[in-house]
């Protein structure tokens, strides 16, 4: 499998023989031509093979997804690789052995009833990870991955990046004792639950660097953006990411659709014959871009349907065909903080294929983007091919929240998560009888202690091992919004 730059223009200068492979690709961002990598083409599964796939563990599921995109690590490398990423252990979370060992097991709201035709209504459990956030399965991956692609080439790498939480911690865990990495994670001082905090600040492994710079999320964004920029500073200090536009994440998280669908549609003795809808609460689209991908790769997938929250960029494209980026001053700090992004980076790769994959019309809509502009499709017949990609989208609100969280656990006994419940509220609203919907849970009510007390007047529960965490020992460097600070910090260890 060979990747291309949604640009169009991917071969970088050195390299003019060939285009990249996934290894080629996996330690890089953005393309050079500043587009976002690809697939050449999709891979298509056959109706035969899906029927064989139900049958598989997680592992063995995500080898059978990711060794299509993956063809520059031979299968006694990469299968072990992942075999030992999507444990029971690591996704244990205090469950039962049965659902730690499904990794993303589905829970019913509401069953179908075959007999009456009736669609069901479920969650997908992305969650249970170290970090209790969906970004772990990716993550976790991500990982794995470098420690072996470095280990092959001999080589270090240091991952610079800012958080607003989730990611972060997310990085971390997933990085965290592994010899040729080390992490430097900017997040805005005091501006992150306690939870959050805790999270990253209590890891004490050598390789793990918290820095606290006493500004927004926007000025640590800017500090890594100037750092990356100084070209002799990043070659000389190896400097890489592990931002949301990195494709292996994105390939890691087709997985679970598969498994969601396989659930959704009877399990290992069900039949591949219907469809079934899901829902994503939506910020950078990557998570909601696996999910395309794995509808064009034939999973029936009838409908995707994206939700946001007040930050509402997306639900707006998909109602009219303009996207229409907005800065940081015009993007609302939310109860479902994770979607409080206003330019969802990730889109470029569904645009991609909107616009039947013609890289010169990339080029020309994102150079607006890029200058701070918007794209307007409304008028053009790309806006009408949307209903082909089977989108749906929808918005929700601090008080649709708050009644989606109180109803949820009076009616089904379950708390979820502010970000999953601006899920559900869109599911809701757009479901339709013929088919089951699932709703993609993105993390665990644990993390957004103050709006779940706030929408029922308790405290979340726990898992277990994470009781207590906010008491232990801390280890974060505060500095003042300063480029020169973050890079003084990076020489202080590596120099
Ligand atoms: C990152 C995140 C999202 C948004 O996912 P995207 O892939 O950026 O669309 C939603 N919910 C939670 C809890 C997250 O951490």
């Amino acid at each position: 499998m060979r990747y291309l730059s949604t640009r169009g223009q991917n071969l970088s200068s050195t390299k003019l023989s060939a285009a990249p492979s996934f290894t080629e690709i996996l330690l890089t961002g953005l393309a050079p031509d500043g587009g976002l990598y690809l697939p050449e083409s999709y891979p298509q599964i056959s109706k035969t093979e899906l029927e064989y796939w139900r049958s598989l563990s997680y592992a063995d599921l995500a080898y059978a997804v990711l060794s299509r995109f993956i063809d520059d690590i031979p299968p006694a490398d990469l299968k072990p690789l992942i075999a030992k990423t999507y444990t029971a252990q690591v996704y244990g979370n205090g469950r039962n052995s049965e659902q730690a060992a499904e990794i993303t097991p589905l829970r019913w709201l509401e069953r179908p009833d075959e007999a009456r035709g009736e669609a069901g209504l479920a969650i997908l459990e992305l969650s249970n990870g170290p970090t209790l956030a969906f970004k772990d399965i990716a993550m976790q991956l991500l990982g794995n991955l470098f420690e072996y692609v470095l280990a092959k080439r001999g080589e270090k790498i240091n991952i610079l990046g800012a958080t607003s939480g989730d990611t972060g911690s997310s990085a971390e865990y997933a990085m965290r004792g592994k010899e040729r990495l080390r992490v430097f994670m900017l997040s805005p001082h005091q501006r992150m639950s306690a939870f959050q905090r805790a999270q990253m600040y209590s890891l004490h492994d050598d390789n793990i660097h918290n820095i606290a710079v006493r500004g927004s999320f926007d000025d640590a964004q800017d500090i890594v953006k100037a750092v990356s920029n100084d070209h002799a500073f990043k070659a000389r200090y190896k400097i890489g990411a592990v931002n949301s536009i990195n494709w292996a994440r994105v390939a890691a998280q087709i997985v679970y659709y598969f498994k969601g669908y396989f659930a959704a549609t009877g399990g290992v003795d069900g039949s591949s014959d219907r469809q079934v809808a899901f829902a994503v609460p939506s910020g950078n689209f990557g998570n909601i871009c696996a999910g395309h991908i794995a509808r064009m790769m034939g999973l029936p997938i009838g409908r995707l349907v994206l939700a946001t929250n007040e930050n509402d960029v997306l639900n707006e494209f998909f109602h009219s065909g303009v996207y229409r980026p907005r800065g940081s001053a015009e993007t609302h700090a939310t109860s479902s903080p994770s979607m409080d992004i206003s330019k969802a980076s990730n889109f470029e790769r569904f645009a991609f294929d909107l616009v039947g994959r013609d890289p010169s019309v990339i080029r020309n809509l994102w150079s607006a983007v890029d200058a701070g502009g918007s794209v307007d499709l409304s008028k053009t017949s790309f806006y009408s091919r949307l209903s082909d990609f089977g989108f749906a989208a929808g918005r929700s609100s601090h008080a649709d929240r708050l009644a989606t969280i109180r109803d949820t656990f009076e009616t089904y006994g379950l708390m979820i998560d502010t970000h999953t419940a601006d899920g559900l509220k869109v599911a809701r609203e757009l479901r339709t009888p013929e088919m089951p919907m699932v709703v993609l849970e993105t993390a665990l009510p644990a993390k957004f202690e103050e709006t779940i007390v706030e929408a029922l007047g308790r405290r979340p529960e726990r898992p277990v091992g994470l009781l207590g965490i906010e008491d232990l020992p801390q280890r974060v460097e505060v500095i003042d919004v300063s480029v020169d600070a973050v890079k003084g910090i990076i020489q202080r260890y590596l120099d």
